[in-house]
């Protein structure tokens, strides 16, 4: 058995993945592959309107919202937000708490001023900066609620009167949250939703036009609001396998229910981290991620060793990020307590063989 503790594209669950490869071969019935199929079949488009209903109905979202289903990655958004968002010579707000934050505002610098409200990089993004004011002559302000690379999580929406913008890439649907604090998400799929392909935009529909910019339409938000998500081929595979992981997420009981597994899961390997003699986490305690577990040796000669300790037991994608050294424990919804049992019992096992 392999317990895989990938970044991204991550684990799904196990009857997603059946599912899916059943509908390769025949569509609800069709006779046709999900991959042959027209997006524009009433089979298909049934496929998004469910995938919309779970998302509105799985993370409450109010009256006011669209939801987009749109292709080229959270980092696509890094630069559609700025361009629908931000007016000629106006100023967006961004806190830096890791490479991908900082990634979004280099792409602000193009179109316009960023305002870098607070950074972490002093310490190498291992916490997450809280004493800071964000200028209200800023079009927007812009965050990123989980550090995928760093292991840190934002719980707290900043508080502002100017519209705020998340990149929940690698938490969405980990946890509850309101999403009236927010006036844009945006999630690349691959790390908590389904497979990658495709990103998940919830906005408000009065952002629409927001920037005044002229704007290629396939750029604009508003564009593909009209369409629903159709203005060009949708990533249609990628659509229909996250919607069998939000049947599955609404069978097992929503986000209250996974966010409590969620936490037992996390404090089940913290708890080994902090008592094991021989691991320490890199983030600071109070910002640790729920879903991206930090980790490194107290003695990083024996890190080569760990890993193939743990490649022998079947646990897969556990090398930390370049920029982090050590290892990374990606525990996204589908990963079972099974793995994080397995995770530990490793850990044990190499404490035991070393004291
Ligand atoms: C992975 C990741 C990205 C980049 O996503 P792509 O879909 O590859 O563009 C952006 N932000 C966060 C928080 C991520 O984890």
């Amino acid at each position: 058995m392999k317990h895989n503790f990938g970044a991204g594209p991550c684990i799904l669950p196990k009857e997603v993945f059946e599912e899916a490869s059943q509908a390769v071969l025949d569509f609800n019935g069709t006779g046709l592959s999900i991959l042959e199929v027209s997006h524009r079949s009433k089979e298909f488009e049934a496929v998004v309107v469910e995938t919309e209903r779970l998302v509105r109905e799985l993370l409450n979202v109010p009256q006011g919202y669209c939801i987009l289903f749109l292709q080229g990655g959270a980092s696509q958004q890094f630069a559609m937000v700025p361009m629908n968002l931000l007016p000629e010579g106006g100023k967006a707000a961004y806190l830096d708490t890791g490479v991908w934050a900082s990634k979004a505002a280099k792409e602000v610098k193009k179109l316009g001023q960023v305002e870098i409200v607070a950074s972490s990089s002093d310490k190498n993004y291992t916490y997450i900066p809280k004493d800071y004011s964000i200028p209200t002559d800023a079009a927007y302000f812009h965050f990123t609620s989980n550090n995928t690379i760093y292991g840190t999580e934002v719980f707290q929406t900043p508080a502002t009167n100017i519209p705020v913008v998340v990149d929940m890439s690698s938490d969405i649907l980990s946890r509850k949250i309101d999403v009236s604090e927010f006036d844009l998400i945006y999630a690349g799929a691959q790390k908590n939703m389904g497979p990658a392909g495709v990103t998940l935009v919830i906005l408000k529909d009065e952002l629409f036009g927001k920037s005044g910019r002229n704007l290629p339409t396939i750029f604009e938000y508003e564009a593909h609001a009209k369409a629903g998500s159709m203005y060009n081929t949708p990533p249609v595979f990628s659509i229909y396998v996250s919607m069998l992981n939000l049947r599955w997420l609404k069978a097992k009981g929503g986000v209250e229910v996974i966010e409590q597994e969620n936490i037992i899961k996390a404090r089940m390997l913290y708890d080994e981290i902090d008592r094991n003699p021989f691991f320490k986490g890199t983030a600071n305690t109070e910002d640790r991620s729920r879903m991206n577990v930090t980790f490194v040796m107290e003695n990083p000669e024996f890190e080569a060793e760990f890993l193939e300790l743990a490649k022998e037991r079947g646990l897969i994608g556990l090398k930390g990020h370049r920029s982090v050294g050590g290892f990374r424990a990606s525990i996204y919804n589908a990963l079972t307590i099974t793995s994080i049992n397995a995770l530990v019992d490793t850990m044990r096992e190499f404490e035991e063989k070393h004291k």
